[in-house]
């Protein structure tokens, strides 16, 4: 358990060990509760992560707030996430992280990616980035909300900017521009986790201060 400084009201605990997740994650909750001090793996002690085993991303969110809880005492808030390519049948999905194997590599994805989609016309690359974040507090029952964002997988990787598959996909809000290209406030309003984050932050809210 961790031991509260301020006090756990005023504290949330977010389980990811993707820095740059983690970062998106901060950033759009800090706009949405701005006196709430948000905890990352860091600054908790080291506990066993469960292994994200769940065919659902509702699913792997909950395991991973339920952890975090069960292992801090602290209101606990996780993701999952991941690229959804129509002509893949939804695959990646929850296998988004870890598409081309071990160890994880976001360049080795997106060149495993772009290479099946090869041959797939323009017309046939439709695809969505699809977020569920949970929320697990002492006494409160979980909440589990979901966001999402529409767009296109691209023929190449282009722009610099967030993470993962960002690199090779394009929002339909921002054609010829891959999220990788967009600043970090452009890609948070119309982000999977962006729109997923904004959903359960006034939950959030609440049951903090409902204690
Ligand atoms: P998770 O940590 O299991 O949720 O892994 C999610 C994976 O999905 C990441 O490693 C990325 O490959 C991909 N992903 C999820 N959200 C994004 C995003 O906003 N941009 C790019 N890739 C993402």
């Amino acid at each position: 358990m961790v031991s509260t400084g301020s006090t756990d009201a005023h504290r949330v605990f977010l389980a990811s060990r993707n820095a740059k997740k983690l970062a998106e994650m901060r950033r759009i909750l800090a706009e949405h509760l701005p006196d709430v001090e948000v905890l990352g793996l860091d600054d908790v002690p080291a506990y066993d992560e469960p292994v994200e085993d769940q065919p659902s991303f509702e699913g792997n969110a909950l395991l991973k707030a339920s952890a975090g809880l069960a292992a801090t005492g602290l209101p606990s808030v996780a993701d999952d996430s991941g690229l959804c390519v129509d002509a893949l049948n939804g695959m990646p999905g929850v296998l988004s992280a870890r598409w081309s194997g071990h160890p994880r590599s976001d360049d080795r994805n997106n060149t495993l990616l772009l290479d099946q989609l090869h041959d797939v016309p323009d017309d046939r690359r439709r695809a969505h980035f699809a977020c569920a974040v949970a929320f697990c507090a002492p006494g409160h029952e979980p909440i589990v909300v979901e966001g999402r964002m529409d767009g296109r997988v691209i023929h190449e990787t282009r722009g610099t900017g967030g993470f993962g598959y960002d690199v090779v996909f394009e929002a339909d809000e921002y054609p010829g521009r891959t999220t990788a290209e967009l600043d970090a406030a452009d890609k948070d309003a119309i982000s999977h986790r962006g729109r997923a984050l904004r959903l359960i932050a006034p939950q959030v809210a609440a049951a903090l201060s409902n204690g």
